[in-house]
């Protein structure tokens, strides 16, 4: 028996204690070796008046074990509740989501029977800083960050998996196309890392095309790695594909913790009625038990459970007449689990899963040489309602000197002087690109903008424009 790992629990909300109870008795009854702590999360926390929904002492607990099983929580309706799991996720810097989407054909009825796609999804980065501005009256702005150490650690972790599951293909979904410097570094690094796991095959897809493709043809597609956005959307449409949101588990990988759940969430309508499938959040905890070195006591729970769906013991949610044999609830599919333990599936895929190889958590590259940098302009956006692009662009050169000259206006992205288009429609919102021959300096920069406060321009936000080793750190507006 190995040493009991301690794990920390939270029971959750709504069906949430029902189906912990389940996945529990069947990891003990497996000899899964765990030292549980519980903690109390979700709505009795947030109605206390928590608006986190976790009480520090829990953290404490989390910090300690680095483990956490999480049932579903219900985040109390109203404003002023912070999402559990954003904050969770924040504060244990859990980078990676891992998805597992199967069908399992005959057995529970997808339009995939061959479907067996894992989404990793990069959880920090992208739009979902949550950096927001307002430009104007009319234009929002929402900020998408997209760091290399970032794009390393999750690309790194895709293919680790590929190798720790014996996967074949790492296929990377992203916007490059359009969106060069975010979603191209995330390719770029792809690119630069699959080099580094030759017998894994690689290959790029641009994002919607290849979301077309796994949502008609999942069986092309091993494991997928995106961006948070992408990765959001697109690891529910797999889920849902594969005709089991309800028997689907994940886990968030990160370098001070992991959590595991199932996807779905608390059920309220189901609950204490000993009615809901304890799959999602028993697949979650299977994830767990290979992160934290039990691979044969994850392979003896999942291979019963895959079991005990080819016999047709199903909860409500995926019994089908005809391919069921019976209807059984909460407890009672546990324990069907617990009954079929050592035995493995006749027609579906049995699991295996082996030791994890302990290495240091993927190095995001260094800093590296600190590049040469040069200030060449700056954009400065600012608010304009009294007239024409050209009007404006008569008043803000006025503002030039010092060899900084205005050298083009644009309004979300498309130029409208010099010579803009007239069909061109225009927001409240425009950005003027100030740029000159030579670099210049920040308080050359500052001059300019106090001259263009002086003209009588709203300064919305001004972006540098900066040259990295030679290379244009910013993008040129479509049209310029
Ligand atoms: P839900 O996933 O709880 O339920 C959607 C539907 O799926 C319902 O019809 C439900 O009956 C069914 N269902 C879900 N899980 C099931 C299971 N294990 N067995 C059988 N049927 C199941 O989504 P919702 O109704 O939109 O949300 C309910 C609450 O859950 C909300 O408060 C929401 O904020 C919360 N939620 C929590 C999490 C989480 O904690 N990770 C995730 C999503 C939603």
């Amino acid at each position: 028996m190995p040493t009991p790992v301690p794990i920390t629990v939270a029971h959750g909300d709504g069906i949430g204690p029902e189906i912990m109870d389940a996945t529990l008795h069947i990891l003990k009854e497996a000899g899964a070796a765990l030292e549980i702590e519980t903690i109390e999360i979700g709505e009795k926390v947030y109605l206390r008046g928590n608006t986190s929904g976790i009480e520090d002492s829990s953290w404490e607990s989390l910090r300690r074990t680095k483990v956490f099983l999480k049932a579903p929580i219900t985040t109390p309706q109203g404003g002023g509740f912070k999402s559990l799991n954003v904050t969770t996720r924040k504060t244990l810097g859990l980078y990676a989501n891992v998805r597992p989407c199967v069908s399992y054909h005959p057995f529970v009825d997808t339009k995939h029977p061959v479907m067996d796609v894992v989404i990793v999804r990069e959880n920090e980065e992208d739009c979902y800083a949550g950096i927001e501005y307002q430009l104007s009256p009319t234009v929002m702005e929402c900020l998408k960050l997209i760091s290399r150490p970032g794009c390393e650690k999750i690309v790194r972790y895709a293919f680790d998996y590929a190798r720790q599951y014996n996967r074949k293909k790492v296929t990377c979904f992203t916007k490059d196309n359009i969106m060069k410097m975010t979603d191209g570094l995330f390719h770029k690094v792809f690119d630069e890392v699959s080099k580094e796991y030759p017998e894994i095959q690689n290959e790029h897809w641009i994002v919607d095309i290849g979301a077309a493709k796994m949502a008609d043809t999942p069986e092309a597609f091993d494991v997928i790695v995106m961006p948070n956005l992408y990765g959001d959307i697109l690891s529910d449409v797999a889920a849902q594909i594969a005709g089991s949101v309800g028997l689907a588990g994940s886990s968030n990988i990160g370098e001070h913790g992991a959590m595991f759940e199932a996807i779905h969430g608390s059920a309220p309508r189901r609950a204490g009625q000993n009615l809901a499938n304890p799959s999602g959040l028993l697949l979650g905890a299977v994830l767990m038990l290979v992160h934290i070195d039990q691979p044969e006591i994850a392979a003896r729970v999942h291979n019963a459970w895959l079991r005990t769906l080819e016999d047709g013991v199903h909860t409500y949610d995926v019994y089908t007449e005809g391919v069921s044999s019976k209807k059984v609830g909460t407890r009672e599919f546990a324990r069907a689990v617990a009954a079929r333990l050592g035995q493995m599936p006749q027609k579906l895929k049995a699991a295996t899963y082996r030791r994890a190889e302990r290495k240091p958590v993927a190095a995001a590259s260094a800093a590296g040489a600190r590049p040469l940098t040069e200030l060449m302009g700056v954009d400065v956006y600012v608010a304009w309602y009294d007239g024409s692009p050209d009007q404006l662009a008569e008043r803000v050169r006025q503002a030039d000197r010092d060899g900084l000259a205005l050298t083009m206006v644009d309004n979300r992205g498309v130029k409208v002087w010099p010579e803009g288009k007239r069909e061109t429609f225009c927001t409240d919102s425009f950005r003027c690109r100030f740029t000159s021959a030579a670099p210049v300096t920040q308080g050359q920069v500052l001059a300019l903008l106090q001259r263009v406060s002086d003209a009588g321009l709203d300064i919305a936000k001004t972006e540098n424009l900066r040259v990295y080793d030679g290379k244009a750190g910013y993008t040129l507006a479509q049209g310029q």
